[in-house]
Protein backbone atom coordinates (compact mmCIF):
# COMPACT_ATOMS: atom_id res chain seq x y z
CA UNK A 1 0.00 0.00 0.00
CA UNK A 2 1.44 3.43 -0.94
CA UNK A 3 -0.56 5.43 1.70
CA UNK A 4 2.40 6.99 4.35
CA UNK A 5 -0.19 7.29 7.13
CA UNK A 6 -0.69 5.56 10.36
CA UNK A 7 2.27 3.15 10.15
CA UNK A 8 4.15 2.46 13.44
CA UNK A 9 7.81 2.40 11.93
CA UNK A 10 9.43 3.88 8.60
CA UNK A 11 12.69 3.15 7.19
CA UNK A 12 14.05 6.41 5.47
CA UNK A 13 17.48 6.60 3.93
CA UNK A 14 18.15 3.43 5.67
CA UNK A 15 17.27 4.61 9.06
CA UNK A 16 14.50 3.11 10.96
CA UNK A 17 11.95 6.25 12.20
CA UNK A 18 9.52 4.69 15.06
CA UNK A 19 6.41 6.19 16.55
CA UNK A 20 7.31 7.34 20.25
CA UNK A 21 4.14 10.00 20.49
CA UNK A 22 0.42 9.23 19.30
CA UNK A 23 -1.58 11.44 17.48
CA UNK A 24 -3.82 11.30 20.35
CA UNK A 25 -1.16 11.43 23.39
CA UNK A 26 0.01 15.08 21.25
CA UNK A 27 -4.13 16.31 20.45
CA UNK A 28 -4.93 15.83 24.35
CA UNK A 29 -1.53 17.56 25.64
CA UNK A 30 -1.88 20.21 23.15
CA UNK A 31 -5.63 21.03 24.83
CA UNK A 32 -3.84 20.85 28.14
CA UNK A 33 -1.34 23.40 27.71
CA UNK A 34 -4.36 25.67 25.81
CA UNK A 35 -6.71 25.60 28.62
CA UNK A 36 -3.23 25.84 30.84
CA UNK A 37 -2.10 29.47 29.21
CA UNK A 38 -6.38 30.20 28.85
CA UNK A 39 -6.01 30.46 32.73
CA UNK A 40 -2.55 32.48 33.14
CA UNK A 41 -3.78 35.17 30.12
CA UNK A 42 -7.31 35.75 31.00
CA UNK A 43 -7.10 39.04 31.43
CA UNK A 44 -4.13 40.04 29.10
CA UNK A 45 -3.98 39.39 25.13
CA UNK A 46 -0.80 37.76 24.82
CA UNK A 47 1.05 37.93 21.36
CA UNK A 48 2.27 34.61 19.92
CA UNK A 49 4.93 33.90 18.04
CA UNK A 50 5.31 30.97 16.47
CA UNK A 51 8.97 29.36 15.30
CA UNK A 52 8.94 28.55 11.93
CA UNK A 53 9.51 26.24 10.00
CA UNK A 54 9.12 23.14 12.97
CA UNK A 55 6.48 25.01 15.22
CA UNK A 56 3.80 25.62 12.07
CA UNK A 57 1.82 22.34 13.38
CA UNK A 58 1.83 22.45 16.98
CA UNK A 59 1.23 26.50 16.83
CA UNK A 60 -2.05 25.61 15.13
CA UNK A 61 -3.14 23.29 17.01
CA UNK A 62 -2.37 25.41 20.18
CA UNK A 63 -4.02 28.49 19.10
CA UNK A 64 -7.46 26.60 18.32
CA UNK A 65 -7.21 25.47 21.88
CA UNK A 66 -7.02 28.92 23.35
CA UNK A 67 -10.13 30.47 24.71
CA UNK A 68 -9.16 34.00 24.96
CA UNK A 69 -8.01 36.85 22.97
CA UNK A 70 -4.33 36.82 21.65
CA UNK A 71 -2.66 38.17 18.47
CA UNK A 72 -0.24 35.89 16.33
CA UNK A 73 2.69 36.64 14.30
CA UNK A 74 5.94 34.19 13.06
CA UNK A 75 9.56 34.20 13.35
CA UNK A 76 11.75 32.36 11.23
CA UNK A 77 15.31 31.45 11.92
CA UNK A 78 17.30 28.90 10.84
CA UNK A 79 19.86 26.45 12.56
CA UNK A 80 19.77 22.94 11.23
CA UNK A 81 21.55 22.47 7.68
CA UNK A 82 18.99 20.00 6.29
CA UNK A 83 20.78 17.31 8.30
CA UNK A 84 20.49 15.44 11.13
CA UNK A 85 23.29 17.61 13.32
CA UNK A 86 23.13 21.17 14.16
CA UNK A 87 25.22 23.78 12.20
CA UNK A 88 25.61 25.76 15.16
CA UNK A 89 24.68 29.57 14.33
CA UNK A 90 21.75 30.94 13.78
CA UNK A 91 20.46 32.94 11.15
CA UNK A 92 16.99 35.19 11.60
CA UNK A 93 15.26 34.79 8.31
CA UNK A 94 12.27 36.56 9.31
CA UNK A 95 11.46 38.80 12.19
CA UNK A 96 8.18 39.39 13.77
CA UNK A 97 5.54 42.17 12.22
CA UNK A 98 3.70 42.91 15.48
CA UNK A 99 4.66 45.65 17.78
CA UNK A 100 5.36 43.85 20.97
CA UNK A 101 6.39 46.90 23.41
CA UNK A 102 4.70 46.35 26.85
CA UNK A 103 2.59 43.03 25.61
CA UNK A 104 3.13 39.97 27.12
CA UNK A 105 4.54 37.12 24.30
CA UNK A 106 4.23 33.36 24.12
CA UNK A 107 7.01 31.91 21.59
CA UNK A 108 5.94 28.81 20.55
CA UNK A 109 8.90 26.21 19.54
CA UNK A 110 8.63 22.70 18.48
CA UNK A 111 12.17 21.16 20.06
CA UNK A 112 14.57 22.62 23.01
CA UNK A 113 18.05 20.41 22.19
CA UNK A 114 21.30 22.81 22.47
CA UNK A 115 18.73 25.42 23.64
CA UNK A 116 21.06 27.87 21.36
CA UNK A 117 17.94 28.65 19.65
CA UNK A 118 16.05 29.11 22.41
CA UNK A 119 18.90 31.59 23.89
CA UNK A 120 18.86 33.83 20.39
CA UNK A 121 15.12 33.56 20.77
CA UNK A 122 15.06 35.35 24.08
CA UNK A 123 17.84 37.95 22.79
CA UNK A 124 16.07 39.01 19.69
CA UNK A 125 12.45 39.41 21.41
CA UNK A 126 13.82 41.37 24.54
CA UNK A 127 15.61 43.94 22.16
CA UNK A 128 11.67 44.56 21.58
CA UNK A 129 10.81 45.70 25.20
CA UNK A 130 7.52 43.34 25.61
CA UNK A 131 6.25 43.21 29.37
CA UNK A 132 7.14 39.29 29.37
CA UNK A 133 8.52 36.63 27.45
CA UNK A 134 7.32 32.95 28.16
CA UNK A 135 8.32 29.70 25.99
CA UNK A 136 6.02 26.77 25.27
CA UNK A 137 8.22 24.35 23.33
CA UNK A 138 5.89 20.63 22.45
CA UNK A 139 9.27 18.54 22.90
CA UNK A 140 12.29 19.08 25.47
CA UNK A 141 15.16 16.90 23.79
CA UNK A 142 16.90 14.81 26.88
CA UNK A 143 20.82 16.11 25.21
CA UNK A 144 23.45 15.97 28.03
CA UNK A 145 25.78 18.32 26.52
CA UNK A 146 23.35 21.07 25.94
CA UNK A 147 25.11 24.31 27.51
CA UNK A 148 22.28 26.85 26.75
CA UNK A 149 18.92 25.33 27.69
CA UNK A 150 18.58 25.45 31.07
CA UNK A 151 19.56 29.20 31.10
CA UNK A 152 16.45 29.84 30.28
CA UNK A 153 12.98 28.62 32.21
CA UNK A 154 10.59 26.97 29.67
CA UNK A 155 7.00 27.24 31.16
CA UNK A 156 5.07 24.86 29.00
CA UNK A 157 7.05 21.30 27.69
CA UNK A 158 4.83 18.91 25.71
CA UNK A 159 6.79 15.85 26.18
CA UNK A 160 10.40 15.13 27.01
CA UNK A 161 12.37 13.13 24.86
CA UNK A 162 15.38 11.17 24.86
CA UNK A 163 18.09 12.10 22.99
CA UNK A 164 16.64 10.52 19.15
CA UNK A 165 16.17 13.17 15.78
CA UNK A 166 12.60 13.01 15.67
CA UNK A 167 10.63 14.24 12.72
CA UNK A 168 6.96 14.42 12.55
CA UNK A 169 3.98 17.15 13.65
CA UNK A 170 6.00 19.80 11.85
CA UNK A 171 9.14 18.40 12.12
CA UNK A 172 10.94 17.61 9.16
CA UNK A 173 13.88 15.30 7.83
CA UNK A 174 15.46 17.17 5.12
CA UNK A 175 12.36 19.08 4.84
CA UNK A 176 10.32 15.93 4.16
CA UNK A 177 7.32 14.05 6.93
CA UNK A 178 6.30 17.26 8.07
CA UNK A 179 2.79 16.02 7.70
CA UNK A 180 2.89 13.30 9.79
CA UNK A 181 0.62 13.12 12.37
CA UNK A 182 2.81 11.31 15.08
CA UNK A 183 6.33 11.75 16.64
CA UNK A 184 8.76 9.74 14.78
CA UNK A 185 11.96 8.93 16.37
CA UNK A 186 15.72 7.79 14.94
CA UNK A 187 15.36 4.24 16.50
CA UNK A 188 15.25 0.45 16.11
CA UNK A 189 11.92 -0.50 14.63
CA UNK A 190 8.53 -1.80 16.16
CA UNK A 191 5.99 -3.02 14.67
CA UNK A 192 4.75 -2.75 10.94
CA UNK A 193 6.99 -0.28 8.55
CA UNK A 194 6.75 1.01 5.44
CA UNK A 195 9.95 1.82 3.37
CA UNK A 196 9.58 5.49 1.90
P1 LIG B 1 18.45 23.87 19.42
O1 LIG B 1 18.81 25.26 19.02
O2 LIG B 1 17.72 23.82 20.75
O3 LIG B 1 19.62 22.95 19.40
O4 LIG B 1 17.54 23.27 18.31
C1 LIG B 1 16.32 23.80 18.05
C2 LIG B 1 15.92 23.58 16.61
O5 LIG B 1 16.65 22.55 15.97
C3 LIG B 1 14.49 23.13 16.60
O6 LIG B 1 13.63 24.25 16.53
C4 LIG B 1 14.43 22.26 15.36
O7 LIG B 1 14.16 23.04 14.23
C5 LIG B 1 15.82 21.69 15.25
N1 LIG B 1 15.89 20.35 15.87
C6 LIG B 1 16.47 20.00 17.03
N2 LIG B 1 16.35 18.69 17.26
C7 LIG B 1 15.64 18.19 16.22
C8 LIG B 1 15.15 16.89 15.89
O8 LIG B 1 15.33 15.89 16.58
N3 LIG B 1 14.45 16.78 14.73
C9 LIG B 1 14.20 17.83 13.90
N4 LIG B 1 13.50 17.60 12.80
N5 LIG B 1 14.65 19.08 14.19
C10 LIG B 1 15.35 19.25 15.33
Amino acid sequence: DSSLKNTKSYLIDGKFFSEIISPSSIKSRVHQIGEDISREFKSEKPVIIGVLNGAFIFMSDLIRNIDIEFEVDFIKISSYKNDLKSSGTINLEKNINIDVTNKHVIIVEDIVDTGLSLKYLYGEISKLSPSSIRFATLLYKNNKNNVHRNKIHLDWIGFNVEDYFVIGYGLDYKQHYRGLNGIYAAKERWGNWKRI
